[in-house]
């Protein structure tokens, strides 16, 4: 079982990294309300984001916990609420708290 070819393509490499990402991301976000699925799809997204230095789109970041990896899901296992304009989601698994402005970036 030799393997050929020392020089690996970085583009290319990189090239299937982010279609696994793109499948990954559909499949969390099928099967949001599998508990097993998602939590796999969500780890290996955030394991793959890491190793290849690709961020994850703001859609399925905010989807995902940065302390525990776990799908946040409002009303399931994350709250959500809207303060002053800014999105607080809490993870109900590690508690970790998340802030995002809304409406842009203006400061204030
Ligand atoms: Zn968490």
């Amino acid at each position: 079982m030799a393997r050929r070819g020392g020089r690996r393509n970085a583009a290319s490499r990189n090239a299937k990294a982010n279609n696994a990402m793109q499948y990954l991301e559909t499949v969390l976000l099928e099967n949001i309300g599998d508990e097993d699925l998602s939590k796999q799809a969500a780890k290996q997204l955030s394991d793959m984001s890491k190793r290849h230095s690709i961020s994850l789109n703001q859609g399925v970041n905010r989807l995902i916990c940065r302390g525990c990896k776990t799908p946040l899901v409002s009303g399931h296992s994350s709250r959500v609420r809207i303060r002053n304009g800014v999105l607080i989601t809490t993870c109900l698994n590690c508690s970790r708290v998340s802030r995002k402005a809304l409406g842009g970036d203006s400061d204030e």
